[in-house]
């Protein structure tokens, strides 16, 4: 018991909100399998929520761009085999101390982006709950757009391929709230850069879904303010030093 209260005492919890600009693709009804963009869902009490692995998917693929920016070598997700520690085909250096983790039998050496976000060897320090809208969903008209499947070769539309997309109503600023939870650090020896570089990835997701050419799914963000410390830049702006 004591070693859980350790464990959650120094878990931080920050609150983070997304308000959703356009119309949210909520599910996809009728035959089409490519529809299925379960990118937005219910919950059991039927308020509109984003998986939290949709954001957390999204955000690690931000943090990789900012972190290779600041050239230090990532790693290539998803596919376990050139992830970390495996890496299979990867030529950068990752024999770097910065990257080197005391986990499991002998230590081992993990990116900046997967000491952050994990990999199947090393737990991810970042728990991200599931973005739930706050409205009241009795307050939320469903809304249905119909659309045709069509048939590529023909040029028409196929009969009975008739679908309805589920959408929240356009132009609601639909708010989405959850937290997010972070470990503490595998390297306390270096300074912690996982805030800095969750919330500029964060400030990078300016939509989420599969559907934003069609107008769906576009966002802002409202997080706290955190103090980013001077060691914490001058540690991130190592990355090309060997
Ligand atoms: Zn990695």
């Amino acid at each position: 018991m004591i070693v859980l209260e350790e464990l959650l005492s120094s878990v931080e919890t920050h609150p983070i909100t997304a308000i959703i600009n356009t119309a949210l693709c909520v599910g996809a009804g009728g035959s089409s399998g490519s529809l299925a963009d379960k990118s937005i869902v219910r919950n059991a009490e039927g308020n509109l929520l984003i998986p939290a692995s949709q954001v957390k998917g999204r955000l690690r693929h931000e943090c990789e761009k900012i972190v290779r920016g600041l050239h230090w070598p990532v790693c290539q997700s998803p596919k376990p085999e050139t992830m970390c520690p495996q890496r299979a085909g990867l030529e950068y250096n990752f024999d770097r101390e910065e990257y080197r983790v005391s986990y499991g039998e002998q230590p081992s050496y993990h990116c900046l982006i997967c000491k952050i976000f994990g990999n199947p060897v090393l737990p991810s320090r970042g728990l991200f709950d599931d973005l739930v809208c706050s409205e009241d969903p009795d307050n939320l008209p469903e809304v249905l757009r119909p659309g045709v499947t069509l048939n590529r070769r023909r040029h028409t539309a196929e009969d009975k391929k008739l679908y309805f997309l589920e959408t929240s109503p356009a132009n609601a600023k639909l708010k989405f709230e959850g937290n997010i939870h972070i470990l503490p650090s595998w390297t306390p020896n270096h300074p912690d850069y996982a805030k800095a570089v969750i919330w500029a990835g964060l400030r990078g997701i300016h939509a989420l879904g599969g559907s934003k050419s069609a107008g769906l799914g576009w966002l802002d963000w409202q997080l706290p303010e955190i103090l980013v410390a001077e060691d914490v830049w001058e540690f991130l702006a190592q990355g090309g030093l060997q």
